[in-house]
């Protein structure tokens, strides 16, 4: 029988609501994974990506997994046993990185920072004399932080700067040769206002040349992948795996959608809703949980008051109006909300929709 799914108002930490035009595209007649039509597609994608990304590393692509293979990626090719990772971790997404780097063989070296805290540059370039890679995460979800990769740059010396830039592609400006980035990636749940299911990622010719041969992953080999993404000069490819057709269409069709709209105004969209709904939360007496000139607009930690229960609160916003929020993560899962306003969704209406809820939640649940 068929079930009737409910219409959510995703605004937790990801996914969103879809731009329609990512949803519609698919509902495309699907493509063979050689096609040419569909390997120009690709190379549409690729290039709207760079253009998102701030780079020009012919090696940009969507990888066909979630965020969490970008960075698994990011790292398995860059890093192998006795290499020093350096990683900034400010949240869950740095300490996941830390995990991922000693998997992969590295030596770790964390430079932890109080959760709600920007990265601090100088603590990362003090932690280790040469490291072989230095990664941190630009905008942290599970806090709610904006970090400054340039800083990164401009410190990191010989070391490859990995970024994860899963919550900021999109939503705020990224530009990664400026900064000084080498390997980055990111997902389409979150600001690119896509379906979850692909992991754009780039890297610098630099880190490529460096790269780690025969990664333990034969899947996130870029090696491999090379040959299947952008063919060389002659743009044969080969197979390696079956892309996702129709994720890759509906990435497509996000990127038009946010290239269309431009860039500034996404980023300008993104900063007037987080910043309305911020303002919102303060004046109904709540306090918010990142720190105060780091604050992400598309993603909002708030401190949960006083003898409310968090889980309640979510429950009910679920039931009666359709809205997800997230919890907190870490020790701060129950004494902190995280509410995303990401693609979509970055506009005044969600904002009203929200602040009534959660006022409404807040009282009677
Ligand atoms: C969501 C997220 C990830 C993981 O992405 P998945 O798509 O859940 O695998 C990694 N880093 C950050 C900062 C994120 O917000």
């Amino acid at each position: 029988m068929t079930q009737i799914v409910p219409i959510r108002h995703l605004f937790g930490p990801g996914p969103c609501n879809p731009y329609p035009e990512a949803t519609a595209a698919l509902a495309l007649p699907l493509l063979g994974h050689l096609d040419p039509a569909f390997i120009a597609r690709m190379d549409r994608t690729a290039a709207g990506l760079r253009t998102l990304w701030g780079t020009e590393n012919s090696r940009t692509l969507p990888l066909s997994a979630t965020g969490s293979a970008g960075m698994e990626a990011a790292f398995v090719n860059t890093v192998k046993a006795g290499d020093v990772a350096v990683i900034a971790v400010n949240g869950l997404f740095g300490e996941r990185m830390c995990e991922v780097a000693s998997r992969a063989g590295a030596e770790v070296v964390r430079v932890d920072h109080e959760y709600g805290t920007p990265v601090d540059a100088q603590r990362v370039a003090d932690a280790h004399p040469n490291p072989t890679v230095i990664a941190a995460v630009h905008a942290e979800t599970s806090t709610g932080v904006l970090s400054d990769m340039a800083a990164l740059g401009a410190i990191k010396g010989d070391a490859l700067l990995i970024m994860d830039a899963v919550t900021s592609i999109g939503g705020m400006p990224v530009l990664a040769d400026e900064w000084g980035v080498d390997v980055a990636y990111a997902g389409t749940q979150k600001c690119l206002g896509v379906a979850p299911g692909l992991a754009p990622f780039t890297i610098s010719d630099r880190a490529f040349e460096r790269r780690v041969q025969k990664p333990q992953s034969w899947y996130l080999d870029l090696g491999l992948l090379g040959g299947y993404t952008t063919g060389g000069s002659g743009g044969g490819r080969t197979y390696h795996h079956t892309a996702p057709v129709g994720m890759v269409a509906s990435l497509e069709a996000g990127i038009n959608r946010i290239l269309a709209e431009g860039l500034d105004n996404v980023t300008a969209r993104h900063q007037a809703a987080g910043q309305a709904l911020q303002d919102g939360l303060v004046e109904m007496g709540l306090t918010l949980f990142a720190e105060e000139g780091y604050r992400l607009p598309q993603l909002t930690t708030v401190n949960v008051p006083e003898g409310v229960d968090s889980a309640k609160v979510r429950a009910y916003l679920l039931e009666r109006f359709n809205i997800e929020i997230g919890g907190g993560v870490g020790k701060n899962a129950n004494t902190v909300w995280r509410i995303g306003l990401m693609g979509p969704n970055a506009n005044p209406n969600s904002v009203a929709l929200i602040l009534a809820g959660l006022k409404e939640a807040i009282a009677k649940a």
